[in-house]
């Protein structure tokens, strides 16, 4: 996991996977400040393009702004938006960046106790169709968490306008994969 930015094999297999034209995406990969400019992570923006998918990158805001200037053709999903990144930085990158989508699995920041956090939510009215929920069942305990986990999106997708939670909740996922309401 740690060493596939230096890795050419994976990129091959990934390749041959793709052949099977089911996927949509490709990821969640984690990704390093200075991985972006390696050959298997140029080959892999080659590849996402060619095949007209997405890349999953669980990054921080330097190393995902380092990904998107790649090839400003390249679809990037932000996992957890950077983990600990703010709604400025999100903002800003959103701003620059019209192929960059992020979800929010993991920042339970973007409505502490239950209430939307202001900042956020004006990020979200200002940007509705870059955003989606996530969960990350990153390990088998998030699946019993997940009534909860869900619970508490809902909690916070309800404080939006219903048009915005269907957007996160739904749609803007299923247009990054293809898939059309
Ligand atoms: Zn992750």
């Amino acid at each position: 996991m740690g060493t596939w930015t230096g890795d050419p094999s994976i990129l091959s297999y990934v390749e041959s996977r793709l052949r099977r034209g089911i996927y949509r995406g490709i990821g969640e990969f984690h990704l390093a400040v200075g991985e972006a400019g390696s050959a298997v992570v140029r080959g892999f923006v080659q590849l996402a393009t060619r095949h007209g998918i997405f890349l999953h990158a669980h990054t921080d805001d330097v190393a995902v702004e380092e990904l998107l200037r790649l090839d400003p053709k390249v679809r990037v999903l932000w996992a957890h938006a950077g983990m600990s990144a703010g709604a400025d930085t999100v903002g800003r990158l959103l701003d620059r960046y019209p192929n960059l989508s992020v979800e929010l699995a993991l920042r339970s920041d973007v409505a502490p106790g239950g209430q939307l956090d202001p900042a956020w939510r004006s990020l979200f009215l200002r940007h509705p169709e870059r955003f989606m929920v996530g969960t990350d069942t990153w390990v088998t305990s998030q699946w019993d968490r997940l009534p909860d986990i869900q619970a508490g999106i809902r909690g916070w997708l309800r404080q939006l306008p219903r048009e915005v939670a269907e957007q996160f909740a739904f749609k803007n996922a299923a247009r990054l994969t293809g898939k059309h309401y």
